[in-house]
């Protein structure tokens, strides 16, 4: 029988106190309405393996940028079970500031990054300050020196990390950001990343306005529905559903189990 995998979503951060439906689509219903976002963790664990998609923030870029960290993303995978020091592979969806901030928590990790991401946020659109706003350059310098000490693999397109586990360059969004699909006991379920902010997003294909090739962003939304088994076997990046949607791991409402049908 081929390998399935346990899914968890862990949140450790919120952007909620004036976060406005503009700032999530391009074309909101109601430009004024409250949209809040959570700041998420996943992990897929199963087979002899824990695989950990994005690794967060830490306290310094919380009070840079103005977001309220609940826990560290650390403390959120030791929550679940998860030691972050002892971690062998992490996927990195994108090199924005709120997925690649984190890569110290993990020390012995494997990166796993599409090509194009690292060639975009090392290249020449990283001139204009505008374009390097979401990046933060020390994650950028973290990510090199993983690289330069083995601990980096950069891909072209789709690979299999790990039986049945593949990445997706998918772009849009940034110059390479990659989705994960992981099969599970319910189906094929696709962590779409900042690929797929919210459901909103996707479902109606209104994009979310933090992007850099709207064609691509939209084209990406097909792909991502087209490798799930269904819509609510796509999961995206940072809608506070996603915590409501799901029944939580071991009674914590802060981490709830993807590869479980949902409850609402
Ligand atoms: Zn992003
Ligand atoms: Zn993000």
């Amino acid at each position: 029988m081929a390998a399935t995998y346990e899914i968890l979503a862990l949140r450790y951060a919120i952007l909620d106190g004036g976060r406005l439906q503009y700032q999530n689509y391009l074309t909101p219903d109601d430009h004024a309405a409250p949209d809040p976002l959570d700041y998420l963790l996943f992990a897929i664990r199963g087979n002899g393996r824990t695989i950990v998609m994005d690794t967060g923030f830490d306290a310094a870029s919380a009070a840079r940028r103005g977001r309220e960290l609940l826990r560290t993303p650390a403390q959120a995978l030791l929550d679940a079970g998860i030691d972050p020091a002892e971690t062998k592979d992490v996927i990195l969806t994108h090199m924005h500031w709120d997925h690649a901030g984190g890569m110290n928590y993990f020390p012995k990790a494997t990166f796993h990054l599409q090509a194009a991401e690292m060639s975009f946020c090392t290249g020449p659109c990283m001139c204009e300050p505008h374009m390097r706003r979401p990046f933060d350059g020390d994650h950028v310098k973290d990510a090199v020196g993983a690289l330069y000490s083995d601990r980096m693999r950069l891909y072209d397109g789709t690979v299999e990390i790990a039986p049945g586990i593949t990445v997706h360059l998918i772009g849009g969004h940034s110059g390479g950001i990659q989705s994960i699909r992981v099969p599970t006991a319910r189906g094929t379920v696709v962590l779409a990343g900042d690929a797929a902010h919210m459901w909103g997003n996707i479902r109606n294909k209104n994009p979310f306005p933090l992007v850099i090739d709207i064609p691509r962003m939209l084209k990406g939304y097909d792909i991502i529905n087209s490798l799930a088994d269904g819509p609510d076997h796509v999961i995206p990046g940072h809608d506070p559903l996603i915590l409501k949607r799901f029944p939580a791991l071991n009674g914590n409402p802060e981490i709830v189990r993807l590869d479980l049908p949902p409850i609402a």
